[in-house]
């Protein structure tokens, strides 16, 4: 396609993303995004500014050269703009799918201050399903170099350490507790925002490339990350075991049935399949049933969005603050309201109920007004007196963050932890404060996003080659 002035550009409206009619996709798993075909994306691809000093870069975590790759997708040269993407993202497929753009490249585009930013996901998730869909250019491998590197965690920390790694000659172990790979891209998120074949795709293309995945190996209890290196002879160990410790509201009958996490329910649903219409589906049966999710981020999101598809007669959404203030993908909040997901904002539960055999059947609620911000810089919310009342419901799901996996930490006493457990590390280089092991990802940082902990991979893997060619701490 021919490149347009920068005028002509500004006139362009942004292209819509194809999607299942929300009717129809509130009842079934299959994926709501359906992706640009060429054409779209060439079109989309023509509204590109090509700016001097890309702002886009810089707004991505791992510093994609957004201009670049779009450019050779208006060229239809798409295995070109794909080798590109690869340079700098080496989950392009996944990143496309479930990165919150519109705070990073795409919040930083010129465009958007007209709020019409370039679709810079939409268009990375062409170039990466083109690429899926016509073979994947293994980048050139590095001869052996006899090193032996330990990935502890097969999240998105894991999967990108492994792959810069094993171009580095060295020969890369991942070990995870689960029996799939992928950490939440397969346990959390569900299979409607990212399907598991892209995941598994992925995870292959990292397997040809040589690096050995083994699965239901606890580190901690089937062996520990000292035996890794006294008895196993790994020379560097990465952790990256995430955030997946939920928290709990610590109000009165969050012990009946029916009440649990958000982590519980979609690890349930997402690795037991019980989103397929062919298994029995391992959690409480939601249909017809009112559910209530407590939460305002992606994964309160994800819970209330995968009950209503099991057949919940009312999902709920309870959130204590406005819609301004969630940290929920703006694309997640249309979707599940498109779809039928009610929101009861401004709105705390203070109590859940049950019968006399144990069972939730109802949740009191609070509601709210906002006061003053708080230490995150959001408006505190601030309860209103004598404004509760009793919603009945059969399950609720609590979704209000988690916080580090301990098992690591406590069973390698002499590396170091800071407030919540999570682990001490060099913010340039992810060393801990034990000679030869690194951390990064959600472990080190809280929970945060994919592409924060792709760059953390990224760092360590950086700081891993250059310890195991020197040999100095
Ligand atoms: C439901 C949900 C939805 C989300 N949606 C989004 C989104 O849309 N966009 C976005 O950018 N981010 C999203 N996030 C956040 C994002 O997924 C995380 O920030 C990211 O996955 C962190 O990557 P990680 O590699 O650090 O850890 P994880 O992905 O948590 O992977 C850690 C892995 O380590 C394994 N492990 C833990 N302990 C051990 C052990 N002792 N031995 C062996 N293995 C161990 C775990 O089983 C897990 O597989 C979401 C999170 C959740 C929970």
């Amino acid at each position: 396609m021919d490149k347009l002035s920068p005028k002509e550009r500004f006139k362009i409206p942004r292209t819509h993303m194809p999607e299942q009619p929300a009717q129809e996709r509130a009842h079934n798993f299959t994926e709501v995004n359906l992706g640009l075909q060429v054409l779209a994306a060439q079109h989309e691809a023509q509204r590109c500014l090509d700016c001097a000093s890309p702002a886009c870069t810089k707004g991505c975590p791992v510093g994609v050269k957004v201009a670049a790759f779009v450019d050779k997708v208006l060229a239809g040269e798409f295995a070109a703009a794909a080798g590109i993407l690869r340079q700098d993202n080496v989950l392009p497929a996944i990143t496309g799918r479930v990165c919150p753009q519109e705070e990073q490249c795409e919040g930083a585009c010129l465009l958007a201050k007209r709020g019409n930013s370039l679709a810079i996901g939409h268009l990375e998730r062409f170039v990466a399903d083109w690429e899926r869909q016509h073979g994947v250019q293994f980048p050139p491998k590095a001869p052996p170099t006899g090193k032996k590197v330990a990935i502890v965690g097969s999240g998105p920390a894991g999967l990108t350490c492994a792959g810069d790694l094993i171009q580095k000659g060295h020969q890369v172990t991942v070990f995870e507790a689960l029996h799939e790979i992928g950490g939440v891209l397969v346990y959390g998120i569900p299979e409607f925002r990212l399907p598991k074949a892209i995941v598994r795709q992925e995870v292959d293309n990292l397997r040809q490339m040589g690096v050995d995945f083994q699965t239901n190996v606890v580190i901690g209890r089937t062996v520990t990350i000292d035996q890794l290196m006294n008895e196993e002879h790994y020379d560097a160990v990465f952790v990256a075991t995430g955030a997946g410790l939920p928290q709990f509201m610590n109000i009165p009958g969050e012990h009946f049935n029916g009440v649990c996490s958000a982590n519980e329910f979609l690890t349930r649903i997402n690795l037991m399949k019980a989103y397929r219409d062919d298994y029995d589906q391992p959690v409480y049966d939601v249909k017809g049933q009112n559910v209530a999710v407590i939460g305002g981020g992606n994964v309160a999101m994800d819970a209330v969005r995968t009950a209503l598809r099991l057949g919940a007669k009312n999902a709920w959404l309870i959130y204590r603050r406005t819609e301004a203030e969630m940290p929920a993908r703006v694309e997640e909040v249309k979707h599940a309201k498109e779809e039928g997901v009610q929101f009861l904002l401004l709105q705390n539960p203070v109590e859940f109920l049950g019968d006399d055999k144990g069972w939730l059947r109802k949740v009191r609620v609070q509601k709210m007004q906002l006061g003053e911000p708080d230490k995150s810089g959001r408006p505190r919310p601030v309860p209103i007196p004598g404004s509760e009342y009793e919603l009945e419901v059969g399950m609720a799901i609590v979704a209000i963050g988690t916080s580090a996996n301990p098992l690591v930490q406590s069973t390698t006493p002499d590396m170091k932890t800071r407030k919540g457990g999570y682990i001490e590390a060099d913010p340039a280089t992810l060393r801990t404060s034990k000679k030869g092991v690194f951390a990064g990802g959600d472990i080190v940082s809280g929970a945060a996003t994919v592409i924060l902990a792709m760059g953390a991979g990224r760092t360590a893997a950086k700081a891993i080659d250059a310890y195991l060619q020197n040999g100095t701490w």
